[in-house]
């Protein structure tokens, strides 16, 4: 197990142009909103590997890791497990403009935290599931259809056609 670290202060490795450092840390992970939801993980922290490569004026670095999150299906809002594989790369290069610059590096200090959040939120997939094959709520009722089982179902509403003929009176 790493050491725990919001942020992480990369100037304390002294490296010089050209050398580089793993890392294993423990990143203390804050819960997003995604699609309307809350999502977060069960564990405060989730381990990440941090690439630290010194160039000649920045940071190359890179973030691994796998996050377990934790938050509604959206389709019958019980709990889903999520689980996304971050590999995240940022580049520093002072001067070197916006596409050089990491919004997580403020001096030397990386915003790890920030950071491995955003990966994770962008890893997600474009829907949350509790299983491939979750079957939602029912639009009637909102019954969960993953437990309500096969025979449930609702009177179709009846026609109001059918009700304005049967107020006919035929002679
Ligand atoms: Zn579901
Ligand atoms: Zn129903």
């Amino acid at each position: 197990m790493g050491a725990r670290a919001d942020a992480f202060d990369l100037g304390q490795l002294a490296l010089s142009s050209g050398e580089g450092r793993r890392l294993e840390l423990e990143v203390p992970f804050q819960s997003f909103d995604f699609g309307g939801q809350r999502y977060g993980t069960r564990d405060e922290q989730v381990p990440a590997v941090l690439d630290v490569a010194r160039t000649t004026h920045g940071w190359s670095l890179r973030l691994r890791g796998e996050v377990a999150l934790e938050g509604p299906c959206m389709r019958c809002l019980e709990a889903a497990h999520p689980a996304v594989v971050v590999d995240s790369r940022e580049i520093d290069q002072p001067g070197g403009g916006e596409d050089l610059s990491s919004p997580y590096l403020s001096e030397d200090e990386l915003d790890l935290s920030g950071w491995v959040r955003d990966a994770a939120a962008l890893a997600l997939p474009a829907q949350i599931v509790c299983r491939e094959d979750c079957l939602g709520l029912c639009a009637v009722c909102g019954e969960n259809f993953n437990t309500a089982g096969p025979e449930h179902a609702h009177e179709p509403e009846p026609d109001p056609r059918w009700a304005a003929l049967r107020e006919l009176k035929l002679d």
